[in-house]
């Protein structure tokens, strides 16, 4: 275990920091994002500058970004900065197409929670159809699967590299181009992604992944000059493969295989065990808050129950080196804890978070993801504090959105 020292506020003061002691964990040399900041006064005022208006109409915008209706907003919900029912309640009172539009794609997000809780590593496996490449090998690279010769496929490459971040539409192309088009397998796609994006996380990436390619819905979605035109007027003028598109018709669907529906409510978790307690759940006094990368806000329960108390973070070795992460996340997640550590007694770490925390008496606020349950399981927190869901979770279906979302009444 190392002790590492409170990062300094600012870009150069978190890229030296994860230079210094986290680049042999990264995949790439250590950059910041192009456009996103990490903490809670960027989240905040992300928030606050985000006007609903005309979302409905330009959500899936792609070019020129001038264009583009989205939010913006996922890397600060992915990491706990802005919970689902604070931007649910920031759009109140717009305009009800474009609200109704919103909290669709918020209720998406609750969605894939409430499936990655219950369903766990399980998640990897499809859900709906076998897919034509699922007996490949794994870990084919970016550039087999992703032409930088075309034009939007290049587009939407670079501001994942730049920026780690990705509008859904692009997110969709290259999705749909990897599997439908190039017949490769989803996992090493939905990797690559989880690698790169701030705001990659197994449950919104998986379910994404599931959905274009036909893994977990009932159609594919196959990428088509046609949409890039629609979506991203221009781009093609300027690629050299213009006269000689690859993608010009629509990519013939795969022959989706049907899987036997399991089911796997008998092999996952209880909803209880799977969604966390409701109440705090006090069972000691807490001698430290403890902050997980599920949730860095401000906010956060735990701390805003102890607000006194000091903050513990572990950046957890052994995963960190499995994922070889961009190191745009862990300057977001830096840029986060640098922040925290102007208000709070905050103490990071390197190391194995069971073993750098055991002894402690922990308040710290339920994560709605496997390794959180694992680990809280050993550590047995002092005080356990609810995650702020959007819809509680409860033990009905749960195979399709349209099922879940009837039987939660939303
Ligand atoms: C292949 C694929 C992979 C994806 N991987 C991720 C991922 O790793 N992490 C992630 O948060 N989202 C993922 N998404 C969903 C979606 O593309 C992003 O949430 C969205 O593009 C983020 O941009 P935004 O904040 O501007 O979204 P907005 O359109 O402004 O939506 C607001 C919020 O709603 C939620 N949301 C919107 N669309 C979706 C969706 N389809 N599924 C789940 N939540 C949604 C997000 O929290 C988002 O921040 C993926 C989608 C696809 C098709």
């Amino acid at each position: 275990m190392t002790s590492l020292p409170s990062p300094g506020l600012g870009r150069v003061a978190a890229e030296a920091f994860v230079a210094q002691h986290l680049a042999h964990l990264a995949c790439d040399g250590v950059r910041g994002s192009g456009s996103f900041t990490g903490g809670q006064v960027a989240a905040d005022s992300k928030l606050a500058a985000f006007d609903v208006t005309g979302y409905a109409t330009r959500r899936n915008e792609v070019y020129p970004p001038s264009r583009r209706g989205a939010s913006r907003l996922s890397p600060y919900i992915r990491h706990g900065l802005l919970s689902l029912p604070d931007v649910w309640d920031h759009v109140a009172g717009g305009p009800h197409r474009d609200v109704e539009k919103f909290r669709d794609e918020l209720l998406w997000q609750e969605y894939a929670r409430h499936w990655y809780a219950r369903f766990g590593t399980l998640t990897r496996h499809n859900t709906r159809h076998r897919l034509p490449g699922s007996d490949l090998a794994a870990g084919v690279s970016a550039d087999k699967g992703w032409s930088r010769r075309l034009s939007c496929l290049d587009l939407a490459l670079s501001e994942l590299d730049r920026d780690g971040w990705l509008v859904n539409q692009t997110r969709m192309w290259l999705a749909g181009h990897w599997t439908v088009r190039e017949g490769l397998r989803w996992t090493d796609g939905e990797d690559h992604f989880f690698r790169h994006l701030l705001d990659g996380s197994r449950a919104a990436n998986r379910l994404g992944w599931q959905w274009v390619t036909g893994a977990g819905s009932s159609k594919p979605y196959g990428l088509s000059r046609h949409q890039v035109e629609r979506r991203a007027p221009g781009i093609c003028t300027s690629c050299e493969l213009r006269d000689a598109c690859p993608i010009e018709g629509w990519p013939r669907d795969p022959v989706l295989e049907p899987i036997e529906r399991v089911d796997r409510i008998h092999v996952a978790p209880s909803v209880a065990v799977s969604s966390g307690p409701v109440g705090v759940v006090a069972n000691k006094t807490p001698d430290a808050v403890w902050l997980t990368a599920e949730s860095l806000g401000h906010r956060d329960p735990a701390l805003s129950a102890h607000r006194d108390l000091p903050v513990l973070f572990v950046f957890d070795e052994r995963l960190l080196g499995s994922l070889r992460l961009s190191s745009k996340r862990l300057v977001f997640i830096t840029e986060t804890l640098a922040e925290l550590g102007v208000e709070h007694d905050l103490q990071v770490s390197l190391g194995d978070p069971v073993e750098i925390l055991a002894g402690r008496e922990l308040a710290v606020t339920f994560a709605p993801v496997p390794g959180f349950r694992r680990r809280a399981e050993r550590l047995q927190p002092a005080e356990l504090h609810p995650w702020p869901w959007l819809r509680r979770p409860t033990a009905g279906p749960i195979e399709s959105f349209g099922a879940w979302r009837r039987s939660l009444g939303c």
